[in-house]
């Protein structure tokens, strides 16, 4: 007997993978949308998510942890925190519930890579699972990717504002700026995120959440005005080289610049 294809969408909240979901919604039958919820992200992407459903027309699986969630794994690490270099949210929290849901099955995962973007990121390798890029193959770029989004009445996820990526709210490969921007907009997830920080008092290593400062001295009101001044400053030498383009814009792409060239993890924030 010929074994079943399954077709699967792993959503991020993102703006290219809701887009590819859009895309292909009309195109491959029995496509499955699914979410992998750490239950540490915005509420901005649950949001969106929950209007992306209702576009679709079919349900989004929310696909959680084992039972052992950040908290937990956090807790084994006496504190020490992902990082780049160390991804172990990734894995125990998106990667594993995304395999685990699929299971032995034979399996296409559409990932919603765009042809303008050449970065390799975290996706799951496992043999029964193979990976497609649709966008890649039809040439289809960011302001495609815009333009399905505005067409379609969803436009883009509202943390797009003061975020260039979706994840979970404390996701370490956030900017500088982007830690004011959650400590502005969602002041209770910023100072969860600074009691996160500081599990690994006392510990031989105290781990920080971005490079070279706690979250407390971030959020100082003089370091708060140096960033957002640093911030403004590049955006207005970025703005300058990229002409007729609203500032909104160049922020948002100059994140996103950044976060793409650091590898970041594709089943997260695509
Ligand atoms: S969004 Fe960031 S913090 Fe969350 S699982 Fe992905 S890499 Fe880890």
């Amino acid at each position: 007997m010929t074994r079943r294809i399954r077709h699967i969408l792993s959503l991020s909240g993102g703006k290219d993978s809701t887009a590819l979901a859009i895309y292909l919604r009309d195109r491959i039958e029995d496509l499955e949308y699914v979410f992998c919820d750490t239950e540490k992200e915005l509420p901005e992407t649950y949001e969106y998510l929950d209007r992306l459903q209702a576009f679709l027309g079919k349900p989004i699986v929310r696909l959680k942890h084992d039972g052992r969630d950040f908290d937990h794994h956090l807790f084994l690490r006496h504190g020490f925190l992902p990082s780049p270099l160390n991804r172990w949210c990734t894995e125990h929290l998106k990667l594993r519930p995304f395999e685990h849901y699929v299971g032995s099955d034979i399996a296409i995962n559409y990932v919603g890579l765009r042809a303008d973007e050449d970065r390799q990121g975290y996706i799951s390798h496992k043999p029964n699972i193979k990976a497609v890029y649709p966008f890649r193959e039809a040439g289809l770029v960011k302001e495609d990717i815009i333009r399905i989004l505005e067409e379609s009445g969803l436009g883009l996820p509202a943390y797009y504002r003061w975020r260039s990526r979706s994840g979970c709210y404390f996701c370490f490969f956030q900017q500088k700026i982007e830690w004011v921007g959650l400590l502005e907009n969602h002041p209770d997830l910023f100072y969860k995120a600074v009691e996160y920080e500081r599990w690994s008092e006392g510990e031989p290593h105290r781990f920080t959440w971005t490079q070279g400062e706690t979250l407390l001295e971030l959020s100082r009101p003089e370091r708060v005005a140096q960033i957002k001044r640093e911030n403004a400053e590049r955006l207005q030498a970025l703005g300058s080289r990229r002409a007729n383009r609203c500032l909104l814009d160049v922020f948002a792409d100059a994140l996103e610049d950044e976060v793409s060239s650091s590898s970041a993890c594709l089943i997260c924030e695509l």
